[in-house]
């Protein structure tokens, strides 16, 4: 079978002034998310984390919550350090019980109002029945919070009017690149990232500290979209679905 024509790299020669990537817990980014965040921090793009939860209801099952909460929040800040991003807020979410509800549109608008993003990043709104691990219902709800928020919530006035006496002013967001969602159409090379993202993923030690070889599993995976898409071997490559929203 001959190799599939190669799809296009995202050109980063002017990257995105600014991208907002949102997801519900810590370590989220650091699997599928931070090659593209090292890429685009290291082309010049300010890179924003916003992430709903704490993950406070994550293992290990024996530790205090609030001991839990504090050591995954520094994780997280870590992790991000690792590929350039130090703009990290945690949105205090409960974690495991988030919801695709207005609540949760609103205090995603009030992100993107605060932070101005020309670019979204966030986790697939839908379902895979191939992997439940992939559809955790916190990702499910965040997926879709994130798209609503960016059309139609944070360009409309009207949405949650108080939030303009907050000083939370309307935002358009152009577009948004949801993870895992098929078919891929964002390409980021991630070669020369790919150790900071080895490395932010080694940061949650409290969850993937039994893991081994984290630099192994995380090339398949971006050798494996390289390969897919026709891109040359030894390149390593996070994908996107991209969703325009003007
Ligand atoms: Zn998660």
């Amino acid at each position: 079978m001959s190799s599939p024509e190669p799809a296009t790299l995202e050109d980063l020669t002017t990257p995105p002034k600014t991208v907002l990537v949102v997801v519900a817990h810590p370590d989220d980014i650091d699997f599928g998310i931070a090659g593209t965040a090292g890429a685009l921090s290291a082309a010049g793009s300010h890179v924003a984390y916003r992430i709903a939860t704490s993950g406070e209801a994550g293992g290990p099952d024996e530790m205090d919550r609030a001991e839990l909460k504090a050591l995954r929040e520094g994780e997280q800040r870590a992790a991000g350090a690792e590929v350039g991003v130090t703009d990290i807020e945690f949105l205090g979410l409960p974690d495991g019980h988030l919801e695709f509800n207005v609540a949760l549109r609103k205090e995603i608008t009030k992100a993107i109002r605060s932070v101005k993003p020309d670019v979204m990043i966030s986790q697939n709104p839908e379902r895979r029945w191939d992997s439940v691990f992939a559809s955790h219902p916190d990702h499910l709800a965040v997926g879709h919070a994130t798209v609503a928020a960016a059309y139609p919530d944070s360009r409309n006035p009207h949405f949650c009017p108080e939030l303009l006496d907050e000083g939370y002013e309307p935002h358009t967001v152009p577009e948004i690149w949801v993870g895992s969602l098929t078919p891929v159409d964002v390409f980021i090379d991630i070669t020369d990232s790919f150790d900071a993202k080895v490395r932010a993923l080694s940061s949650h030690q409290s969850q993937v500290g039994s893991m081994e070889n984290i630099d192994k599993l995380l090339r398949e995976w971006a050798s494996g979209v390289a390969a897919t898409n026709g891109f040359p071997d030894g390149m390593l490559v996070e994908a996107f679905r991209r969703v325009r929203t003007i």
